[in-house]
């Protein structure tokens, strides 16, 4: 009896000397018996962004489920990076000074994940990254590193498998009838991996169903809504008519590009070109259903939000995420799928 209470106590003791060292807040194991909050500090590159915020939303309804059904409280702190790097690592070094028991970081630069990566590692608090991507040799560095997004060029494929249709079917579509695409192409943030990829795959789907093109323009837009316009507006003026398709990275950019065109008297009577976007946004469904957007895709974040969430509810109860949440490949990567939409599914999309 005594044996046993003596390996109890040493077991109890060594037990706290962990925690104590993983930066678990005193209380023990989160969401088990002792514990019945969880900490998940949110670092979003910028709130103010369309896309984010579903992602935002997403994550806030999978935690009000889950105390639904299992009474954990999840306590999520969302910060604002305002697409400056040097603040969100300031308000990562904050959660990490605070115990948090998991981070959800969506990067400013994706290439500078080392840093967080180093300090969460130090500090034993798991990261899960989400939407912009860390390179491969940075989510390397720890076996509690995670990332949830999708495959971007799937993304850009789409766009064009879209196009390439629209032009079949559409004999009118090549307005000078020289047999090729003129295009234009708003693109996201440089660097960003879906701006780079959805940029290049939605052309290389052209190209593989037979169709010739013509980049008459590309530029940054920088996902926002404002700066499609603004660059649509002076391609407008540069290009006029010649001008046969619009690709965006995503959907804010493509309803600047809209704007641009409703104010060079598209939309009225016969005079229209296709624009296609990504994300599927609400007032992207609403421009589909209204005529004027041509498609878009949807990009998921419900079920990223959700996987995220699960991920880190995962780690934070010291559980194998990779078993907690289905389809995780490579220990770390949960990929969630794209989907066309047109006129035809915007309905589905809700
Ligand atoms: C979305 C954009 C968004 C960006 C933010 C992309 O996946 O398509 O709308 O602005 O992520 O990082
Ligand atoms: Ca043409």
């Amino acid at each position: 009896m005594k044996k046993i209470l003596a390996i109890a106590a040493a077991t109890l003791i060594a037990a706290s000397a962990l925690v104590g060292c993983s930066g678990k807040s005193d209380s023990g194991k989160p969401g088990a018996e002792g514990k019945k909050t969880i900490k998940v500090g949110v670092a979003l590159y910028k709130f103010d962004d369309t896309f984010i915020s579903t992602v935002r939303k997403a994550i806030e309804e999978e935690a009000a489920a889950i105390k639904g059904k299992d009474g954990v409280e999840i306590s999520l702190n969302f910060t604002d990076g305002q697409g400056q790097q040097a603040s969100q690592n300031d308000q990562i070094d904050t959660f990490i000074t605070q115990k948090y028991d998991v981070l959800a970081v969506n990067m400013v630069d994706r290439t500078a994940a080392s840093v967080i990566i180093d300090k969460a590692k130090q500090a034993g608090i798991p990261v899960v990254f989400f939407n912009r991507e860390p390179v491969k040799e940075d989510m390397a560095k720890w076996e509690k590193l995670f990332y949830v997004g999708a495959k971007a060029e799937e993304s850009g494929s789409m766009q064009g498998q879209m196009i390439a249709d629209y032009w079949k079917k559409t004999p009118d579509a090549d307005k000078n009838k020289d047999g090729k695409i003129q295009y234009v192409m708003l693109e996201g943030e440089p660097g960003h991996q879906d701006a780079i990829l959805r940029t290049q795959f939605s052309i290389k789907a052209l190209d593989e169903s037979g169709i010739k093109t013509e980049k008459l323009a590309g530029d940054t837009g920088n996902w926002q809504r404002s700066q499609g316009q603004e660059k649509m507006s002076a391609w407008l003026s540069s290009f006029g008519d010649k001008i046969e398709v619009v690709f965006a990275n995503n959907d804010d950019m493509a309803l600047g590009a809209i704007e641009a065109l409703k104010g060079a008297g598209y939309y009225t009577g016969s005079k229209y070109i296709p624009v296609v976007g990504v994300d599927a946004t609400a007032p992207a469904l609403d421009s589909l259903k209204d005529n004027k957007l041509y498609g878009t895709v949807l990009n998921d974040a419900k079920n990223q939000g959700k996987s995220i969430l699960n991920i880190a509810y995962a780690l934070a109860k010291n559980e194998d995420a990779t078993k907690a949440v289905e389809g995780v490949t490579e220990g770390k990567y949960k990929w969630v799928p794209y989907q066309p939409v047109t006129k035809e599914n915007a309905d589905k999309m809700k």
